[in-house]
């Protein structure tokens, strides 16, 4: 059996994404910049994208505007809104210490640059609180930048609290909801965001496309200089395959998102429940109320995460560890460690993330497999050995 459990890292296209592509592989190739017909063909299908991300995310098509990645939107929003601001509010940012390394990565060179930046720590079940929010801020700080769902664990974050503390304090605030997208309901003017940036990847449209959410009246700095796509704010001739996808997905996750999050928390649940009675010394990582639907992480005490992906691999089962990460290093995930977790325990976590292409079979699947591989790869652990005596 096959079986992928790795869908926070990136999931499978859609086949109704790729019908939707294809007319950008055929006739649809004028530059959407030019007056003749053909590009206005291709202006109009962008158009109508957008406005498809822009009705999901409840915003006006003017306040989207399309982006390469998550990670270009993440570090636009930040460096845009700190640039174009700092002059008048000052340089001091606030995050937390469980972003993506596109939020932190970005904040760390900020820094460097002459920005002050207060990472906010997480509680034991991996939230901050908007009370927290509210006391790191300064006369002079600019943004607040908040992640919506956490990749690793899937803590949902209270982004309505902190929004409304934002706004209060007259403070620009940006969220990465790349998790949250086409996952759980995502709506701008309910929670207040300012800047939100999101990716088509993570919810069954191909890699290499995403979007920026700007709320209308806001001028972040450019990252990119050059034509006058997308209002001047990012040039670039379109990609117009990937904005025909993430409209169609969009579309897509967010008709079907009930069924969905009902199917696909059903099947976290259970696999949640199979582990703790099967494997015994295992702590859940994954928080039990505001969590995505999706998203199991477990630490298996006493035995190494890198090893349990290899066997789990050998057995068809694709899933993350809480270590090597696209950089290839062994450093536990600082998620982990913000929750808590001794190194050793950090070493033992995997990550399962399901998506409504996932089966109940697969999850009794994973629960016929893991519970051996613990066991074999705890056979062989020295600590193992001194827990049993
Ligand atoms: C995947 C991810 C990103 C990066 O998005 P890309 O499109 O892969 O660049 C940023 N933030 C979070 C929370 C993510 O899960």
């Amino acid at each position: 059996m096959f079986v992928y459990a790795d869908n926070a890292a990136t999931t499978r296209i859609d086949p109704d994404v790729v019908k939707a592509m294809m007319p950008a592989f055929d006739e649809l190739y004028g530059n959407p910049s030019t007056i003749y017909s053909k590009g206005r063909e291709a202006r109009e299908q962008v158009e109508l994208a957008r406005e498809k991300v822009a009705k999901a995310i409840n915003c006006l098509p003017r306040e989207i505007y399309f982006t390469s990645c998550g990670t270009e939107s993440d570090n636009w929003a930040i460096r845009g809104i700190a640039e174009h601001y700092a002059a008048k509010k000052g340089k001091h940012i606030i995050s937390t210490n469980i972003e993506h390394h596109a939020v932190l990565e970005t904040l760390k060179a900020m820094e460097k640059e002459g920005y002050r930046v207060t990472l906010l720590p997480v509680n034991e079940e991996g939230f901050v609180t908007a009370r927290q929010v509210e006391e790191a801020i300064c006369p002079d700080t600019v943004l607040i930048t908040v992640m919506t769902a956490n990749n690793e664990i899937g803590s949902i974050q209270p982004i309505r609290e902190i929004a409304a503390v934002a706004k209060e304090h007259n403070v620009f605030f940006h969220t990465d909801a790349v998790q949250a997208v086409g996952h759980i309901p995502v709506d701008v003017q309910d929670l207040g965001v300012d800047l939100l940036s999101l990716s088509g990847h993570k919810f069954h449209a191909p890699k290499g496309i995403g979007a920026l959410y700007v709320r209308r009246g806001i001028l972040p700095d450019n990252l990119l200089y050059g034509g006058g796509q997308e209002r001047r704010k990012r040039p670039g001739t379109e990609n117009i395959p990937g904005i025909l996808a993430i409209g169609a997905a969009i579309e897509k996750a967010t008709a079907n998102l009930e069924r969905d999050m009902a199917h696909v928390s059903m099947l976290r649940d259970r696999l949640l429940n199979g582990i703790r009675q099967t494997i015994p010394h295992c702590k859940i990582n994954t928080p039990t109320h505001d969590c995505l639907p999706g998203t199991v992480n477990v630490s298996i005490k006493y035995i190494e995460g890198e090893s349990m992906l290899l066997m789990l691999d050998m057995n068809g089962i694709c899933a993350t560890s809480g270590s090597a990460c696209a950089s290839g290093d062994l450093d536990p995930s600082h998620v982990l460690l913000a929750i808590g977790l001794p190194h050793e325990v950090a070493h033992g976590s995997v990550r399962f993330s399901f998506c409504a292409e996932n089966t109940v079979e697969e999850i009794d699947y994973i629960l016929e497999v893991l519970p051996k591989i613990a066991a074999r790869l705890r056979e062989m652990s020295p600590l193992w050995e001194n827990v049993n005596k």
